[in-house]
């Protein structure tokens, strides 16, 4: 069972791409699927379609790689396989590992984060049964960070609020965290996490694409539950077309907006000023790397980002914004 213990630390940082397939509608309205991966060799090509001023048509290509590319074949055990299974060793060694799911409303986001966590949890659960880990426990926390703020999403919604201290880590304050020992209650907690999960507060426009939910586990002593073990983190990012709400005149959307292009652009600069190992990292940048400093640094720090990618050609721009943001992390 500890078998997978023995297993290398993986790259400090990787990027994989996930295709959805296409759905009935997009079929329905005859879109076309742009993107062909080719998983031999973690590439992708978007075929965009585009117009000239004469109206002649044509086709640009873009090609990208990356880390691994996931075909619309490709299931969300095999995704746990590529992404999340490999930093549970790192884990049990005491490190901090941090999974992002990136990309417009609809790629896929939610459909690839939500297995993730249950599943990273029942091989924790089973290294834990281990008489070598007997003094380590498993806790779970869930909070939301929407226009800004806190909001705890295992205790009704609560707002909460950030703190350093004196070693210069962020705490959040009052975040109620769980102790589980089987799957299920995990299960259960990330079902009243979801149903708690912003619906936002203007009607028809609002929608969990505006909000980062956020999963984290945390080994711990049982001797002293303030040492940390380790730690795990998965955040189901907003969508990432809300950064450039425009269509919408409404004040407080367009300061959503605003917020959520901010965090992005943030985590993007954090991601790879850590890659680079040099220089300043803007952790400050925003809410979102603010409480995830603590998951970024170190030696034993791991991020895998996960860009999800609609497939049809009506998503072509926000595909291609996905895939250069992608890009521009590793
Ligand atoms: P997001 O969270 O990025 O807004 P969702 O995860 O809600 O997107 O996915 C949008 C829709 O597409 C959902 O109905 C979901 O079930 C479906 N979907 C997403 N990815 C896949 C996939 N790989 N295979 C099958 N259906 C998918
Ligand atoms: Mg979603």
């Amino acid at each position: 069972a500890t078998g997978f213990l023995q297993q290398n630390d993986p790259p400090k940082i990787r990027v994989v791409v996930r295709k959805r397939p296409l759905n009935q509608k997009e079929r329905d309205l005859g879109e076309a699927d742009v993107i062909e991966v080719d998983t031999t060799d973690a590439s992708l090509v978007v075929h965009e379609p585009k117009q000239k001023v004469d109206l002649t048509k044509f086709v640009e290509m873009h090609q990208f790689c990356f880390d691994t590319a996931m075909n619309e074949d490709v299931t969300n055990d095999q995704v746990y396989s590529f992404t999340v299974q490999p930093l549970v060793a790192t884990l049990f060694r005491g490190g901090k590992a941090t999974c992002f799911a990136y990309g417009q409303t609809g790629s896929g986001k939610t459909f690839t984060m939500q297995p993730l966590p249950i599943r990273a949890a029942a091989d924790m659960l089973m290294l834990l049964a281990h008489p070598q880990f007997a003094s380590v426990a498993l806790w779970v926390s869930c909070f939301e960070i929407y226009g800004g703020k806190l909001f705890d999403l295992l205790n009704s919604r609560a707002r909460l609020e950030t703190r350093e201290d004196g070693k210069k880590r962020v705490c959040i304050v009052g975040l109620k965290e769980y102790n589980v020992e089987e799957v299920g209650e995990i299960q259960k907690l990330a079902e009243v996490a979801n149903s708690t999960r912003s619906t936002g507060v203007t009607g028809a426009n609002s929608d969990s694409s505006r909000s980062h939910s956020i999963m984290q586990f945390a080994l711990k002593s049982t001797a002293n539950p303030s040492q940390l073990v380790g730690k795990l983190s998965f955040i189901d990012l907003a969508g990432s077309e809300r950064g450039a709400d425009t269509y919408n005149n409404e004040r407080v959307t367009r300061l959503e907006g605003a917020e959520i292009n901010k965090s992005l652009l943030a985590l993007k600069e954090c991601i790879r000023a850590l890659d680079s190992g040099q220089g300043h990292v803007p952790f400050r940048g925003s809410k979102l790397t603010e409480v995830l400093r603590d998951s970024f640094v170190g030696r034993q720090a791991r991020t895998v980002m996960i860009a999800n990618v609609s497939p049809n050609s009506n998503s072509c721009e926000h595909t291609l914004n996905t895939l250069r943001y992608a890009d521009r992390v590793k």
